[in-house]
């Protein structure tokens, strides 16, 4: 015999009751959850986009934020990943700002590029290529001679060293 529900306003037989309010409490949880994560953003406590850690923002070395934040643990496989789906506009706006926020926080150098020989990574614990800010990339300089600071590869290397 079924039990009766009664209130008339359940769709007995169509919808389970059971399944309706689990799925008020998953929506309820959620919510709670949100709310919560905007808390410890206000408490300066923000996420890792990829690994869902949390980091305090008075460290402005563990979070790298381009409008998605990201942790440097992550951020060797998130950037390779992500920065062959990016336009090029757009990825030498991010690589331009983890290259300055790398330099600023992580001790990163700037490595001439080479063009004959293959960069020694046995030191870096770390590295992404970005465009040479000196020339623009072009390799050039304004008269026309190599860029110095790229060696005319318009591109150098910021290493963070181990
Ligand atoms: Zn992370
Ligand atoms: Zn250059």
């Amino acid at each position: 015999m079924q039990p009766e529900l009664g209130n008339g306003l359940s769709q007995a037989g169509t919808h389970d009751p059971a399944e309706g309010s689990l799925f008020a409490t998953v929506a309820r949880v959620e919510r709670d959850l949100n709310e919560l994560i905007e808390a410890l953003a206000l408490l300066g406590v923000k996420r890792c986009s990829q690994c869902r850690k949390f980091f305090r923002c008075t460290d402005p070395g563990a979070l790298f934020d381009c409008g998605q934040l990201v942790c440097y643990g992550c951020l060797p496989d998130w950037w390779s990943s992500l920065s062959t789906r990016l336009y090029v506009a757009d990825r030498e706006r991010i690589e331009g700002k983890l290259a300055s926020w790398l330099r600023k926080h992580h001790r990163a150098e700037v490595v001439k590029a080479t063009a004959d020989t293959l960069p020694d990574t046995t030191n870096a614990e770390f590295q992404v290529v970005v465009k040479c800010l000196e020339c623009s990339g072009s390799g050039k300089l304004m008269e026309g001679e190599r860029c110095r600071f790229c060696n005319g590869l318009g591109t150098v290397r910021i290493v963070v060293p181990k």
